[in-house]
């Protein structure tokens, strides 16, 4: 990794369905760290994109009379490449499990593996979860009901496994247990929040097994390479995008450059990106990631959200009425990054009114209205500060502090409510200032200017501040505010010190009044 770079993935996601919001709330988060860090400066780099082998896929293909890759392609064409347009989404590469550069560099690693000894030969019997790719343990399993009583059943998935007996290779996982421990003892922020750490720990202290990387009963995957007749493991081929779309293989400056990332992934893969990903990684002679941040699941009406259970909302049904600033927003503010939350239609039309229209929207049409009707738009020079003036500017300065330090930490809900603390604040002087009642009495002109240009700078500040997150909205006003050069070339670690603009234009209401909310009655 060079200095100042900072490579950040999501989950690829799996082509055998739609996304739903709990996608796209990931994809919403490793965007908005991606484009803070880039207005930091930094060589940001996010990399998204889809996992498209496995029999899971096959299945679902063959059920729909086509073949898997048609299906892939479908999939990534109506569905996961739109998603990225729906929120917004600013990656720097999408990388398909079916390319070239991925399925050429992944037998590559998988050769190196073998060559070096990581990978045997042997016989494995277990229970197969299709819906999770996964061999479960038996306490991975419960007891079905229903239609399914009298079986064992997938915890996640709520249907019976299927009893597996097959000759596979293995890789050696099990060699690499101490050195795991290690490394989650000596860089506690490698697996994050605390409870995914712990979770992973006494996971690998009760001891790991060897992982079987190959299946032979179907042929949708990349070829194993010493051996036709299997496929890789579908996990073990999906980790792999995180380093062949970085350069690995093909592009060594290119590689070095980059790795280590950042995974931003869903808890319930923990253990794939903490345990095993970092084990492959040892065993190839491979910096392990940076670090593999677990997020919360997205509850609504107290269950988790998937399609399977019926819950799935398409990320286009919110988009559609509130737009994809007010997703991101939403999704961000309200939910602790990290832990479970819940979504509902009336959290946030309520947080897109209180907040957005009322606090941030309504303070951007206000002051720049002002300074078009006070001062026929041209932005006023400031006079002498008083204590209030200079305490907004206090304010700016240590909300972006804040900000960037709660970023690198990735909490990103206390950034945005550390920067809301300047909405609050900037509200309130208004309201304090009166500048409506300067602006009737020419002595007090002076006041008025220093008022309105105070307002105006903490606004510019609030439009850097806020790109990352809502960057749509926030061009818009850095345009009205006549802010010099791109908004998403600012530095958003110098917000404060924004070079302001001369004079303001008109700015259309940022967050229009929703006249009437329909609540979609079905995902
Ligand atoms: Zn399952």
């Amino acid at each position: 990794m060079s200095a100042g770079s900072f490579y950040i993935t999501t989950p690829i996601f799996y082509v055998n369905d739609v996304p739903h919001i709990g996608h796209a709330y990931t994809e919403v988060a490793a965007d908005v760290l991606a484009r803070w860090h880039r207005q930091s400066g930094r060589d940001a780099w996010l990399l998204t994109g889809t996992d498209e082998h496995g029999q899971k896929i096959l299945r679902t293909a063959t059920a729909n009379g086509v073949t898997p890759k048609e299906w892939a392609d479908r999939l990534v064409e109506t569905a996961w490449k739109p998603l990225l347009q729906t929120v917004n989404i600013a990656n720097d590469d999408f990388i398909r499990t079916t390319d070239e550069r991925h399925e050429v560099n992944a037998q590559k690693f998988l050769q190196h593996l073998h060559d070096e000894g990581h990978i045997y030969t042997g016989e494995y019997e277990g229970y197969y979860c299709v819906g999770c790719e996964e061999y479960k343990q038996t306490s991975d399993l419960v007891d079905g009901t229903g239609e399914y009583t009298g079986q064992l059943v997938c915890a996640i998935h709520s249907k019976p496994v299927e009893l597996l007996h097959e000759k596979n290779y293995f890789f050696k996982m099990s060699a690499f247990a101490d050195r795991l421990l290690a490394l989650y003892e000596e860089n506690p922020n490698f697996v994050q929040p605390e409870a995914a750490r712990n979770e992973v720990l006494a996971f690998v202290k009760r001891g790991l097994s060897d992982l079987s990387i190959s299946r032979s009963s179907f042929d949708w995957g990349i070829k194993v390479p010493w051996d036709e007749s299997h496929v890789v493991y579908v996990w073990f081929d999906a980790l792999l995008n995180y380093i062949t779309a970085a350069g690995y293989g093909q592009n060594d400056e290119e590689f070095a450059s980059r790795w280590p990332a950042t995974h931003i992934v869903g808890k319930d893969i923990l253990r794939f990106h903490a345990v095993i990903w970092p084990a492959m990684l040892m065993a190839a002679g491979i910096e392990v990631p940076k670090q593999v941040f677990g997020h919360g699941w997205l509850l609504v009406g107290g269950e988790k959200m998937s399609k399977s259970k019926l819950t799935g909302i398409a990320p286009s049904q919110i988009t559609d009425t509130f737009g994809s600033d007010a997703f991101r927003y939403y999704f961000m503010r309200a939910i602790s990054f990290g832990q479970d939350g819940s979504f509902s239609w009336e959290d946030l039309s309520a947080r897109y009114q209180s907040e957005l229209a009322n606090g941030f929207g309504n303070l951007a049409s206000r002051v720049i209205a002002m300074v078009v009707r006070y001062c026929d738009g041209v932005v006023p020079a400031a006079g002498e500060l008083s204590a209030a003036d200079l305490a907004i500017q206090a304010t700016e300065k240590r909300v972006t502090d804040a900000a960037g330090a709660f970023i690198e930490t990735l909490a990103i809900h206390d950034a945005l409510a550390s920067v809301w603390e300047l909405v609050d604040e900037l509200n309130g002087y208004i309201t304090l200032q009166e500048p409506w009642a300067l602006a009737k009495n020419p002595e007090t002109r002076a006041r008025l200017e220093t008022v309105l240009h105070t307002a105006v700078r903490g606004l510019g500040t609030l439009a850097v501040l806020l790109s990352p997150v809502i960057p749509i909205a926030t061009a818009k006003l850095w345009t009205a505010l006549g802010g010099d050069g791109a908004l998403a070339d600012q530095r958003v670690d110098r917000a404060w010190d924004w070079a302001g603009g001369a004079q303001v234009s008109p700015l259309e209401p940022l967050f229009p009044r929703i006249e009437s909310i329909v609540e979609p009655t079905d995902g």
